[in-house]
């Protein structure tokens, strides 16, 4: 066995100061105090905090954008996972117009299988609604897939207002939940057009191409076509107070709407694309970074328990090769930015450390949040006899400066260069095994399908 002393145990009912045997890959006791045996491994947790092993909901490794593939796949990105603190990720196994789910969901599997420090589950992005398509869906929910994806912008991913209302209405039965990536592609489409016509063709015009309006518009389509077919809907990566108002709209007329953000719009703003040179590139990701008072706003929507989930949409790119694929026009910069290491530090520094957030609530948007939005609870997301022992113990008082020269995403550059960080992961256990310390991995990959 081992067993973690001394630590405080978080749950969303506050902390218990108590000790956590481990055994088999689960937690095996919790108790005041757990006396080690002659074989037991003690892992000393004083001073420090224990949480259940940190989910990130929204992960795009080794994905094949067409023109490039992202710097990070499942061996190096979940390297860096386990060295930040999360356990399970759930990426988007994603169906290429004409194929079938089935199959996007087995080359996913051959993506992941073998190569990862924690554990994994996919959702189903889909990109071509048809009746084969839709026959699939129960295969989908027979391999362990209880979750979906679509996109409202993108040509070559976009389904289009009646397709997302079918999708709604098919996986009603199943209780299935549908993430959407909520953004006017037609308005995106114009308005980027819009800018080259004027001569933009730099990166600071990518968040002009993609205005608050063009999500909330978005985001109120979904909540009413949720409304019509009688679904929750999960808004994924909000980034605006407009959208955001959307939301707390729709939820007063009775829609479920889930929302998830994401750290680099709790921390990061538009001035970011007005850096010399081609710098603002390393932040072209959509939705697109915004203003102060939209970063203000969605701080506050967290603070207040209006958010699910925090998640990253790991979606790394190089500046060097990569980003430059768009340096005379910024439509080409591939979309996306890195941050699966760094979310729970991140996140913690600036929202806890500062006490707009407390522990109980960093521990349900990071952990609970996304194991029960996502189907993985009590299995995770949770300090219980019984459950998975993916385990994170966090030394609140650890300090470190975030760079890319020391990260583990591979990947040139992170947003989040010269971060000074306060607390951060002594150790992180995955089924069990001890994945990570201080931020630097064990070497073990000890990664699991994560079958919901
Ligand atoms: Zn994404």
């Amino acid at each position: 066995m081992i067993i973690i002393q001394n630590g405080q145990l978080v749950s969303p009912q506050g902390l218990t100061k108590a000790d956590l045997a481990i055994e088999d890959g689960r937690i095996a006791a919790i108790a005041e105090h757990i006396e080690p045996g002659e074989n037991d491994t003690v892992q000393d947790a004083e001073g420090c905090y224990v949480f259940p092993g940190f989910i990130d909901g929204h992960t795009h490794l080794d994905m094949d954008s067409g023109v490039t593939v992202t710097a990070d796949d499942f061996t190096t990105g979940t390297r860096a996972a386990v060295c930040g603190g999360t356990t399970t990720l759930v990426d988007f196994a994603t169906q290429d117009k004409g194929d079938t789910l089935m199959h996007a969901l087995e080359a996913w599997h051959k993506k992941a299988q073998g190569k990862s420090s924690c554990n994994y589950a996919f959702h189903m992005a889909i990109t071509d609604w048809n009746e084969a398509v839709k026959a699939e869906i129960p295969q989908m929910f027979e391999q362990g897939v209880t979750s979906f994806k679509a996109y409202m912008a993108y040509d070559a991913l976009k389904v289009n207002d009646a397709e997302l209302l079918d999708i709604l209405k098919t996986l009603k039965p199943y209780g299935g939940i549908l993430g959407v990536h909520c953004e006017n592609g037609l308005l995106v489409n114009a308005l980027q057009a819009e800018q080259k016509a004027q001569g933009h063709f730099s990166p600071a015009a990518h968040p002009v191409s993609r205005p608050p309006e063009v999500e909330a518009e978005a985001i109120n389509r979904l909540c009413y076509l949720g409304k019509l077919a009688d679904m929750p809907v999960h808004v994924v990566h909000l980034s605006s107070a407009l959208g955001l108002a959307e939301i707390r709209n729709a939820r007063a007329q009775g829609v479920t709407v889930y929302a998830e953000t994401c750290p680099q719009y709790l921390t990061l703003d538009e001035t970011r694309y007005k850096a010399p040179g081609f710098e603002g590139a390393k932040y072209v990701m959509s939705p697109p970074l915004r203003s102060a008072a939209d970063v203000q706003a969605l701080r506050e929507a967290v603070a207040a328990g209006e958010i699910d989930t925090i998640a990253t949409d790991h979606c790394s790119y190089n500046f060097k090769g990569q980003k430059e694929l768009g340096l005379c026009d910024f439509t080409k910069i591939p979309n996306g930015g890195p941050g699966l290491e760094h979310r729970p530090m991140v996140v913690y520094t600036s929202m806890v450390q500062t006490g707009e957030l407390n522990i109980t609530e960093f521990c349900r948007l990071l952990a609970e949040g996304p194991a029960k939005l996502f189907g993985m609870y009590p299995q995770k997301g949770v300090l219980a006899v019984g459950s998975d022992a993916d385990i994170t113990i966090w030394d609140p008082k650890a300090k470190t400066v975030i760079t890319a020269a020391r990260q583990q995403q591979n990947v040139d550059y992170t947003p989040y260069e010269g971060f000074a960080v306060t607390g951060m992961p002594k150790a992180v256990f995955v089924g069990g095994v001890l994945a990570a310390e201080y931020g630097q991995p064990t070497g073990k990959v000890v990664g699991t399908y994560v079958k919901r």
